[in-house]
């Protein structure tokens, strides 16, 4: 099989840059979850708080060079556990960053929250403060799988979380998995009525997987086989679609005009500046685009902002990475991309990706005019061997 993808000898030449976001890593969280693979931590005693909102402020005023002029689209407080902090401290943050970087008026402001750490006056004081997007982590609503998978939550408390969320925020996300530990279909179908009654504008559904680092991993737990969970798959995509609901990007489901505008600029290859422990940012300028990291572990990560010293990491992307990179999240959105989207973004032409896209359409994974590049329904389900045609040549 051919990958590799063509490319014409002159540099990345960018004639504008693209949307710019800000992500805000909180690494702490009450306890960790067997299957959780992110860069959070269990929190011994109180959070830091203050030490941690003077380091992402040293943080940011540090990157600032980076993007200059730029303004902010969207900001999203993700862990870890961002609603272990208290209103204060995200308003404090809110402030410091408007008064260093232009954020957009109507910008989205989105807070990940836990149900476990759910009080209705300290969710009134976030929306007061400037979050206007709230996303619960509720992963199920049926207590046998929520203690399979750990979590500090019941069912209980997941539904008061998004009776509260409901209360301040007209607009919100639930998190939840499929494929859990001993869940039959009927489990999985009653999950997705009950997300669906909750009225959420915004639900994402993920496969559970087990990533190599977490317990899950180490101890697996009985899952669902393959075409079990293909049919709860097929089943809860049934059902989220009679109630509305529009499956815009592999696991996110949006009523209309309700996608995650965060989340969409990540998939149009848009830029990021990444904050706090172990954040990742992707940035453009005229002749290149870089990613970056941060120190991951929290403690490290404290001392090393304090000196302006919080990154890592960084490189350039080179030329068949960013054919790969751009594929990889443009087509995981079912609308896929405006094919002059992929020079704005890449500074490459799309000749640069021809023979790989020849390739995906005579197998039947694209669908493309003149305009528009997108994933067939085929494409959709075999994403992974989609994206491979991507991958640089080694
Ligand atoms: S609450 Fe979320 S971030 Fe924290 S350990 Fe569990 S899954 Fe991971």
């Amino acid at each position: 099989m051919e990958t590799a993808v063509a490319l014409p000898p002159a540099g990345v030449h960018l004639a504008q840059l693209p949307p710019l976001a800000l992500y805000v890593h909180m690494p702490w969280c009450v306890k960790k979850c067997p299957y959780c693979d992110f860069n959070s931590h269990q929190a011994k005693g109180e959070v830091p708080e203050r030490a941690y909102v003077a380091a992402l402020v040293a943080d940011l005023e540090s990157s600032l060079p980076e993007v200059w002029g730029r303004r902010v689209a969207s900001v999203f407080f993700g862990g870890g556990t961002p609603s272990l902090f208290s209103a204060g401290a995200i308003a404090t943050l809110l402030s410091e960053f408007r008064a260093r970087l232009p954020l957009a008026p109507d910008g989205e402001v989105t807070l990940e929250a836990n149900p476990g750490t759910f009080e209705a006056e300290k969710f009134r004081g976030y929306r007061d403060a400037g979050v206007n997007r709230l996303s619960i982590g509720v992963q199920s609503l049926n207590p046998k799988h929520l203690r399979a998978l750990g979590r500090i939550h019941d069912d209980a408390e997941a539904r008061r979380a998004i009776e509260i969320a409901r209360a301040s925020f007209d607009n919100f996300n639930l998190d939840l998995m499929y494929a859990l530990p001993g869940q039959t279909p009927e489990e999985a179908r009653a999950d997705a009525q009950a997300a669906i009654d909750s009225g959420a504008p915004h639900l994402s559904f993920y496969h559970l997987t087990l990533e190599p680092n977490t317990l899950f991993y180490r101890h697996p737990p009985p899952l669902p086989d393959d075409d079990a969970a293909a049919e709860m798959q097929e089943t809860l995509a049934a059902m989220l679609g009679a109630a509305g609901y529009v499956n815009y990007e592999t696991s996110a489901w949006a009523k209309p005009g309700r996608e995650c505008r965060h989340n969409l600029n990540y998939w149009r290859f848009g830029d990021y500046l990444g904050i706090g422990a172990g954040a990742h940012s992707k940035l453009s300028f005229p002749d290149r685009i870089t990613r970056s990291s941060r120190t991951k572990e929290p403690r490290g990560y404290l001392e090393r902002a304090a000196r302006s010293e919080a990154v890592q990491e960084r490189h350039d992307l080179a030329r068949p990475d960013l054919v790969f990179e751009f594929m990889m999240n443009a087509l995981r959105l079912a609308d896929g991309f405006a094919v002059s989207s992929f020079a704005e973004r890449t500074g490459l032409q799309i000749a640069a990706a021809e023979k790989p896209l020849r390739e995906a359409e005579a197998r039947g994974l694209i669908e493309r005019d003149h305009e528009r590049i997108r994933p067939s329904a085929l494409g959709r389900r075999f994403l992974n061997d989609l994206l491979q045609l991507f991958l640089p040549a080694c």
